[in-house]
């Protein structure tokens, strides 16, 4: 080449670097704010080895509920409340697909939550296809679980991305048929009376001890190719696995549960009963003392004592056992085989009412 031409090329490479860099330099400014949802231009996060893995079964912190020890799935529901067809083998519980989400029995809000994971060996599928599933946080945040091992897919949809939000900070997973492991700390959103967001809800995420995620705000409820609105709900809910076609496996699941100002009852157990099993509680109750009528609506048991608080939301700490947030009350069902014969009700620990049901 004549130096002449090298000259020009050296130019013309010049002016397209020149003219290209206002176009890269945008590109970058728009990093985090204004990519589409699932945009396939959004840069992918660089590959990092984790340290491990690590094969055993570490034992949860003495303080920690523990969800799935390996060994059944007491502490899960079908989304409905009713039984999970999820398989539990060898110390761990399985994706059945068509068996949809299996979902805790307690609800949880504020909370350190640990989890381990495995996508499907030999790999099947690519992209959203392969080792699809998800840790939901109250059963409507997902932490994305791929497998992103030598899988491309859109950024804000690989493993541990916040989907169709966040794209991790790097891609740190193991081969598929390796345990991995996520270690979150979520801060649930915050509603004020109106149903009004306050605050939305908080995540950092660890995957096989990288962070990252790193203390980002959620932008409402994920969801494929489109951006939700947060919709008011209640301060816990339970935690959901997705069930989405793959059989990823998880194990040693536990979660603490982290006090929350203002919160007195942040460590008290929250059940979330399905609506087939609060049916048999709606009735009348009678003493001589008086009525107490119990009803249900949108899946929630509230408390109506004539003259006396009404409409009082109940919470579940067993499947008989419920409790009031905003008075001091305490009741439990009595049943008759599975029939309900009445409710004990204790109102400031003044001691046990018993109400028969007659309606
Ligand atoms: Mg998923």
């Amino acid at each position: 080449m004549k130096n002449s031409t090298v000259q020009t090329a050296l130019l013309a490479l010049s002016m397209l670097m020149f003219w290209s860099a206002p176009m890269w330099a945008q590109a970058t400014a728009t990093d985090g704010a204004s990519w589409r949802v699932h945009d396939w231009n959004r840069p992918r996060p660089a590959i990092v080895t984790p340290a491990g893995p690590d094969d055993e079964v570490g034992p949860a912190p003495s303080d920690a509920i523990v969800l799935f020890d390996g060994t059944d799935l007491s502490n899960w529901r079908a989304m409905d409340g009713g039984t999970s067809r999820w398989i539990v083998k060898d110390g761990y519980m399985e994706s059945v697909r068509g068996a949809g989400y299996v979902r805790t029995l307690q609800g949880f809000g504020d909370c350190q939550l640990h989890v381990e994971f495995m996508t499907p060996t030999p790999p099947e599928g690519d992209s959203q296809g392969r080792g699809n599933s998800g840790v939901f946080l109250m059963g409507r945040y997902e932490v994305q679980v791929l497998d992103s091992y030598d899988n491309v897919t859109y950024a804000d949809g690989q493993c541990s991305a916040i989907y169709g939000q966040y794209p991790p900070q790097v891609n740190v997973c193991r081969k598929p048929g390796e345990w991995q492991s996520y270690d979150i700390i979520f801060k649930a959103p915050r509603f004020n009376a109106a149903g009004e967001l306050l605050k939305p809800a908080i995540i950092t995420v660890m995957q096989n001890g990288v962070l990252t995620q790193d203390h980002v705000e959620i932008k409402g409820p994920t969801n494929w190719c489109s951006k939700s609105p947060y919709e008011p709900h209640p301060g816990k809910l339970p935690l959901a696995f997705q069930d989405h076609g793959n059989p990823v496996r998880y194990r040693n699941v536990w979660v603490r549960e982290l006090p929350a100002t203002g919160r007195p009852d942040a460590y008290r157990a929250e059940l979330i009963l399905g609506q087939g099993q609060l049916q048999k509680y709606v009735g009348v109750y009678e003493s001589r003392g008086g009525r107490v009528r119990i009803t249900l609506s949108d899946g929630q048991l509230y408390s109506n004592h004539p003259g006396g608080s009404s409409g009082q939301p109940l919470y579940a700490e067993s499947e008989t056992r419920f409790y009031s947030k905003f008075v001091d009350a305490e009741y439990e069902f009595v049943l008759d085989g599975d029939a309900v014969r009445a409710i004990k009700v204790d109102v400031t620990h003044g001691g046990w009412s018993e109400y028969k049901k007659v309606e």
